[in-house]
């Protein structure tokens, strides 16, 4: 929106000379107000579907039956088949611990009240680069911190440098190849220590080093579903658990390895899609191909289909940013 406004002259569209400002106290109550308005939309056509919603923890014990702990005390829920779809949650790094207002993951990013003079934003993927985008536009120095060697890790590479160059014009500075190693506050600031010997003092931290999945949320004692040590469920191809009936989805779902799309091989379950700048190789299947109206044609993604529709969205938004 914020960029809309300001580009709005090349348009013909004149709102004068002063440059906007954001006000983001109210920016959070029109969120708050389409976020309400959303659950209400979904719990009305819940309960147009018969379906019954019980607020609260739910815990999945043996024979199917889940133990929702909710605000009227416990719930006792049997059925025949039992979908787990309890997400994921961010991760966090030794030396930042969240506390809300100094150091945040993306779920408190999304509501601050107030624009940050200074940020860093530790993790330069998808996440850490679409906040690190926004928070520019509003007008925070951004740095970001990246400890491979190219920001959004996993992407083709030329990807990854239209987006840095796209960063640079726009005054994001980034660093990859740097660990962050612990910051030091003082008064309402910190310094953030990364690389060899480098800081940067900033007013706000944002870590954005990925998520974990919530496969041991829902509680799973005396059943055969199996959680891996990075949090995720095991599932097969048909998103079947190891409990007969019980099926995991989304976020928290592992699925077997799909055979390898090109010369990428990927190490994890749900790999980002590969947004790629050349040609599709012969091997391409139609999944493949661009998913949106009036894509460009040079972007492909990988023919894992999931990873497609997972994060499409997500990756097109960083891709048209740094377009802009
Ligand atoms: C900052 C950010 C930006 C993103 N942008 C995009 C995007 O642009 N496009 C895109 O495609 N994806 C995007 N994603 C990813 C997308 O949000 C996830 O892929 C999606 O939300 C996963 O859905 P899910 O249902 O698996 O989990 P979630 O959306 O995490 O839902 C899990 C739910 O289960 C609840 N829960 C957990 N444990 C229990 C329990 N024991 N009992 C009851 N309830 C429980 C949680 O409270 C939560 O409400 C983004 C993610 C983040 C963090």
């Amino acid at each position: 929106m914020l960029r809309t406004v300001r580009g709005a002259a090349e348009f013909g569209v004149a709102t004068g000379r002063v440059e906007p400002t954001v006000d983001l106290a109210v920016s959070q109550v029109r969120k708050q107000k389409v976020i309400d308005g959303m659950v209400k939309g979904l719990g009305s056509l819940l309960a147009g579907r018969d379906v019954t919603v019980y607020d609260g923890t739910g815990r999945l014990g043996v024979d199917h039956v889940v133990t929702v702990d909710g605000p009227d005390g416990p719930v006792v829920v049997a059925a025949d088949h039992v979908v787990l779809a309890t997400g994921s949650t961010p991760r966090t790094i030794p030396g930042f611990e969240v506390d809300g207002s100094l150091v945040v993951t993306s779920d408190e990013l999304l509501s601050i009240t107030e624009v940050p003079d200074r940020v860093a934003v530790i993790g330069g993927g998808a996440i850490g680069c679409e906040f690190a985008s926004m928070l520019a536009d509003y007008g925070s120095a951004v740095t970001l911190l990246e400890a491979a060697a190219e920001i959004l890790p996993g992407c083709d590479i030329d990807v990854a440098k239209t987006v840095r160059r796209s960063f640079r014009r726009r005054r994001i500075d980034v660093h990859s190849g740097v660990p962050v190693h612990g910051h030091d506050p003082s008064d309402a600031a910190t310094t953030v220590r990364f690389g060899d010997d480098s800081t940067v003092e900033v007013d706000l931290v944002v870590v954005a080093v990925g998520r974990r999945p919530r496969g041991d949320s829902a509680g799973l004692v005396g059943t055969r579903v199996v959680v891996d040590e990075r949090g995720f469920i095991q599932v097969d191809d048909r998103l079947r658990t190891g409990e007969p009936g019980v099926y995991a989805v989304g976020r928290l779902a592992a699925r077997p390895h799909p055979p390898p799309a090109s010369h990428h091989s990927h190490s994890r379950p749900l790999p980002p899609p590969c947004v790629r700048v050349s040609p599709p190789p012969p091997a391409a299947t139609p999944q493949a191909r661009p998913m949106v109206a009036g894509a460009p044609t040079c972007f492909w993604v990988s023919p894992h289909p999931s990873a497609a529709t997972l994060n499409l969205g997500r990756w097109w938004q960083v891709l048209l940013r740094a377009s802009g």
